[in-house]
């Protein structure tokens, strides 16, 4: 059975470009970048042009990328070494309720070190207020970070309007952006972004590498100690092939990111339609228009996701309750609960998340599928009366 791939959001598949690239960095180029002989200095230069890949896809510096081990890292890095650097300013920070958990169990873990966070509050689209947030700027603020789009729902929040408000207080502003970069332009200089969390395998390139884009002048304490790699900012011998791999993930980006929309952004659109036509009693999660084109998450009433999803794998396709790491919990998403999906029908979601290798077959397959599944589980629930 062929596998229908629906959680492009989780991870994607790795592009063969990408791969093809990474290959020589595995053999032949095995050399330590650090080292003095020619095949490093070989490695070196090819790490310093995928930095200007990674760069070109997001208008920056060079050197402001630096290379992480991925997103969670990125995320950790800029809120802990923010937050460490700045402590003497302030221990305020402030975030918001729907942000992935590499962001929130960091604040968690700060506030048992002493330091106060505020988890703003989002509207039932998934937005953050800007007012809220002018009210909640305090003294002893040091750090606004606020995700770009929404892992489970696709909510693009309004990061130009949220950075401005910082920045009126001399707050600096952070964002994970790990689900926007690739997908939809992100320009750091026009959105005036200081901090930008992104990860490779959520572009079609390899796991266990990503970035933390710096703004020039902005410092912060590093979290990995040793040697002098990336300007003494983050220690140990790079993962040459896949800050390669990351490179050209980028390089490939930048090249068929409209592209991809164009074709992707029908096939999310045509499931979501037929989902609404073919099921009753179906919410669609997020907003309408202000969401990545790629995502749909959808809470269908008097069933739980779980029993939706393995029914889905049986028939070979591949879908999310929510986020990858809370579907084996028993809790709803924080995400659902926090835009004021009640418990009982959080409970009833499932995440679709495109990607370029999604095919119409695939939305047919779903929604000839999908359907039967419900009915059938619909009609074992205690909650649901065909009335
Ligand atoms: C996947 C994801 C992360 C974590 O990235 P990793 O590279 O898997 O550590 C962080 N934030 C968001 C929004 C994500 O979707």
């Amino acid at each position: 059975m062929r596998e229908i791939y629906l959680d492009y959001n989780a991870t994607t598949p790795v592009d063969p470009g990408v791969v093809e690239s990474m290959m020589p960095y595995l053999s032949e180029y095995f050399h330590n970048p650090s080292s003095l002989y020619t095949g490093s200095l070989r490695v070196r230069t090819n790490i310093e042009s995928a930095r200007e890949k990674v760069a070109a896809l997001i208008n920056s510096r060079p050197e402001e990328i630096i290379f992480t081990g991925g997103g969670s890292e990125a995320d950790n890095m800029a809120i802990k070494g923010i937050a460490f650097s700045k402590a003497d300013k302030g221990k305020h920070i402030i975030t918001s309720s729907i942000e992935h958990h590499a962001v929130l169990h960091t604040c968690k873990f700060l506030e048992k070190m002493g330091y106060e966070v505020t988890y703003l509050p989002v509207d039932k689209y998934g937005f953050v207020d800007p007012d809220e947030l002018k009210k909640s700027i305090r003294k002893d603020t040091i750090l606004v970070s606020v995700m770009f789009a929404n892992n489970e729902i696709g909510t693009i929040e309004p990061i130009k309007e949220l950075a401005q408000i910082a920045h009126e207080h001399e707050v600096l502003f952070h964002t994970d952006a790990v689900q926007a970069v690739g997908k939809i332009p992100v320009d750091v200089e026009e959105l005036e972004i200081d901090l930008l969390s992104m990860s490779a395998h959520k572009f079609y390139g390899p796991k266990g590498v990503g970035a933390l884009y710096m703004r020039k002048g902005v410092k912060l304490t590093p979290l990995i100690h040793g040697g002098s790699q990336e300007k003494n900012r983050r220690a140990g011998t790079e993962n040459v092939a896949g800050i390669i791999g990351m490179g050209k993930a980028a390089e490939i980006a930048i090249e068929e990111m409209q592209e991809e929309e164009r074709k992707i952004k029908p096939l999310r659109d045509k499931l979501e339609e037929g989902i609404l036509s073919r099921i009753p009693e179906v919410i669609v999660n997020g907003h309408p228009k202000k969401r990545l084109y790629n995502t749909l998450n959808v809470s269908i009433k008097f069933i739980e996701g779980e029993s939706m999803l393995a029914l889905l794998d049986a028939k070979g396709i591949s879908a999310s309750s929510g986020s990858a790491c809370t579907s084996s919990s028993l809790e709803p998403s924080h995400v659902l609960l926090a835009i004021g999906i009640p418990h009982e029908i959080a409970h009833g979601s499932l995440r679709f998340s495109l990607g370029k290798y999604n095919t119409k077959e695939d939305i047919d397959t779903v929604l000839e599928v999908l359907p039967d599944i419900v009915e059938r589980l619909r009609r074992l629930s205690p909650y649901w009366s065909h009335g």
